[in-house]
């Protein structure tokens, strides 16, 4: 699966994504992150990329023009690895960009826009969208980006939740990270993404690992019995009542099934 992360800035994304697992499956090839600068399509003199917003208001907004081609750039990139055309992946010409979408019967590629207007990232989200084979993500800043290019553009708008961020690189990176770690081969265990919280509707359940006795807490005695019918049934006894006592709302939904 590869993302491309539409971002003014771009080290701050790699950085955080560059470690541990998912660090691990770029490195395997099994996952492709590549964070594009917005402001490298800004084709005027200071390379801006904000100006003031119409009808008066704090702050600064994104314009259209840098975002819109920054899109096409990394949609003709998308379109030339698909056909086999990799090496070509730089070779960005602003004047060839109109026919990448036209011809071989090339879709469009998602465009997530990341905002706190957007249907709220949950784990079916995540699995939905880790069945396509690019995605791109679009991070805005300042107050955001003009209405405009977005129009054009998203096909989809996610909210991590609902609070205001200054912009949306951490939202695209938990994106990634959640979106990842769905795909085969990243997780060591194949089994571990099956069973975990939201999977089936439910939390998981408590989890313990040696010593067996630790400040005076025992670990229940079920899970070391090896008795695999008992293990199952108490931890779906605990997945259910941790799941009412804090997510009462995922509980209703989960027992209305
Ligand atoms: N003016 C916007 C509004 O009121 O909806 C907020 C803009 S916010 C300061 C700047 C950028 O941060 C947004 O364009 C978005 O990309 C990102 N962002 C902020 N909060 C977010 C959230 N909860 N989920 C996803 N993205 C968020």
């Amino acid at each position: 699966m590869n993302f491309h992360i539409m971002t003014l800035f771009p080290e701050m994304v790699m950085h955080g994504l560059n470690t541990s697992i998912i660090g691990r499956a770029m490195d395997k090839g099994l996952i492709s992150i590549e964070a594009v600068n917005i402001r490298d399509y800004a084709f005027n003199k200071h390379n801006k990329v904000d100006d003031y917003i119409y009808g008066g208001g704090a702050g600064m907004l994104m314009q259209a023009e840098p975002v819109y081609l920054c899109y096409e750039a990394v949609e003709k990139k998308i379109k030339l690895n698909r056909n086999g055309m990799g090496s070509c992946t730089d070779a960005v010409d602003r004047n060839n960009d109109r026919d990448v979408n036209e011809g071989n019967g090339n879709s469009k590629s998602r465009v997530v826009y990341l905002t706190p207007q957007g249907e709220v990232f949950t784990q079916k989200k995540a699995q939905e969208l880790s069945g396509e084979d690019d995605l791109i993500l679009l991070c805005g800043h300042y107050e955001g980006i003009d209405e405009r290019v977005l129009e054009e553009i998203v096909t989809d708008n996610i909210s991590i939740g609902d609070y205001v961020l200054t912009g949306g690189e951490l939202p695209a990176m938990i994106l990634v990270d959640a979106i990842s770690r769905l795909v085969p081969g990243v997780l060591n265990n194949e089994v571990s993404a099956e069973f975990e919280s939201f999977q089936d509707g439910l939390l998981e359940y408590p989890q313990y690992s040696r010593p067996e006795i630790w400040h005076d807490k025992k670990v229940p005695e079920v899970l070391l019995s090896g008795h695999h019918a008992n293990v199952e049934k108490w931890r779906h006894e605990k997945a259910l009542e941790r799941t009412r006592e804090r997510r009462p709302d995922l509980y209703d939904k989960y027992m209305a099934q």
